[in-house]
């Protein structure tokens, strides 16, 4: 058992403290939102993550939640930093958050440990956290850094961290990787050790592939579209192929999120940065742009305009399982609706509380679909979520005042909306009139 603080308790952070404590290790998790340290004190957990807030109930005597980072710090023997590195203006990630915790490290520890930098951060960056935590000790003591990223997905952290692909330890030096072992005991996963460049350059050279591969797919979805070939079967003829893996294949209308959009940009401002151009890595972020934006063009085919129209919006967030909604489309296709004049409803099991926080009043959330979809002259589907998938598709054409459905993440099959005589439009497939 060993005594661990994990800084920042968004969905690495807190995911991470919990199944440190869930493997018998006693965790303190800080949070300069107090609001957030309050809720966790009492068992609850201020972000939506299947299974988190039951595995945290189950840990609460090994679990400690507090503001004071001086005490959380000062004798643990592995901090972790887990904050969040957003991105800039210019495309580079925003190292403040690290930077700041680097500095109440140093002012805290009273005794040898090693910080773990969760935080996804461009290649070099372990290596000025080193540098800020030693230049400004205040005590006399060994600080050993490592980088150890995350590769959760959200919506489904807990089980990502428990049973993870793999961990990926990047050390300068042999004790920092015992140590990481020993933290790591018990989790089901392979351990890779790598240099720290290397351990930082795996999760932005991770995380750039998929998105590539997500937007690789959806170029081909949108030339399917225009020569009649259908994305599902090209999709799941390619999947076979066990070098390309069936998963990661879906086309739609653009990743979101947290992390690709950030990390795809992060990792071609610092290629540019040390003058190389990262084409493929640009490709997939200018074709990501364009996509987000395909259902709104697609729908010109209906109507010219949305003034005064009855808009049905299923989904809100970037993907199904979360209540995050950094990056996601809806963001952009909202407001150009609401703009144009549209009367928007909208319907998200758990993505409408954070929604309203930023649209309290110009749009209108459901209960259920059903009301959400009551009178529309269009509906548009964002996010995939199951209740979505398996909701009946003649209610669209019983319920709508004009059954438009422009489905942006091909939740059904064509057969089926065309014996629901549903007018569908959804990416890569053929249209159903
Ligand atoms: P988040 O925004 O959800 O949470 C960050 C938390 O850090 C916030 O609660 C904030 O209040 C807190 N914080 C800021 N400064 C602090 C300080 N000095 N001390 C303590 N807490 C502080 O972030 P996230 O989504 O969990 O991402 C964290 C990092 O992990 C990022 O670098 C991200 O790229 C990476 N990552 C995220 C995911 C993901 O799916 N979200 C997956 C893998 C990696």
């Amino acid at each position: 058992m060993m005594k661990i603080a994990v800084a920042g308790t968004g969905y690495v952070g807190l995911v991470t403290g919990v199944c440190l404590a869930e493997n018998g290790h006693s965790v303190t998790c800080v949070d300069i939102d107090e609001d957030k340290v309050a809720l966790m004190r009492d068992g609850v957990s201020p972000i939506y993550e299947p299974g988190l807030e039951e595995l945290m109930k189950k840990n609460m005597e090994k679990l400690h939640f507090t503001t004071d980072y001086q005490q959380a710090y000062k004798d643990a023997d592995v901090i972790f930093i887990g904050v969040g590195t957003p991105e800039k203006k210019d495309g580079s990630a925003n190292l403040s958050y690290v930077y700041g915790v680097a500095e109440q490290i140093a002012e805290s520890i009273e005794k040898d440990c090693v910080v773990v930098v969760k935080s996804t951060v461009p290649i070099g960056t372990n290596d000025k956290i080193e540098e800020i935590i030693k230049s400004s000790l205040k005590n006399d003591v060994n600080v050993y850094v490592a980088s150890n990223p995350e590769f959760l997905a959200q919506g489904s952290a807990v089980k990502d961290t428990l049973h993870a692909s793999r961990i990926v330890v990047g050390v300068e030096e042999e004790f920092a990787g015992k140590v990481l072992r020993e933290v790591y005991k018990g989790f089901d996963a392979p351990i890779i050790v790598t240099n720290r460049k290397s351990a930082e350059m795996i999760k932005y050279a991770s995380n750039d592939f998929l998105a590539l591969k997500i937007s690789f797919i959806n170029e081909i979805a949108n030339l399917c579209e225009i020569i009649g070939a259908d994305i599902e079967d090209v999709a799941l003829g390619m999947g076979y192929d066990t070098r390309i893996g069936n998963r990661f294949l879906n086309a739609g209308i653009g990743y979101g999120g947290s992390c690709f959009p950030k990390d795809t940009k992060a990792l071609h401002w610092l290629a540019n940065f040390h003058d190389y151009e990262l084409k493929t890595v640009k490709a997939a972020i200018d074709v990501n742009e364009n996509q987000k934006l395909k259902l709104i063009k697609k729908s010109r085919k209906y109507f010219d305009s949305f003034k005064d129209l009855n808009v049905a919006v299923l989904g809100l967030t970037f993907k199904p399982g979360t209540d995050d909604l950094r990056e996601a489309p809806t963001l952009v296709n909202i407001p150009l609706m609401l703009e144009d004049g549209a009367n928007v409803k909208a319907w998200d099991p758990v993505g409408a509380k954070n929604f309203k926080k930023l649209h309290p009043d110009d749009v209108t959330y459901c209960e259920t679909i059903e009301d959400t979809i009551k009178d529309a002259d269009v509906c548009f589907i964002f996010t995939e979520w199951d209740e979505v998938k398996n909701f009946d598709l003649t209610k669209y054409a019983e319920l709508m005042k004009t059954p438009i459905v422009l489905d942006g993440r091909n939740c059904y099959r064509l057969k089926d909306a065309a014996k629901a005589k549903v007018i569908y439009d959804s990416v890569g497939r053929e249209s159903i009139n």
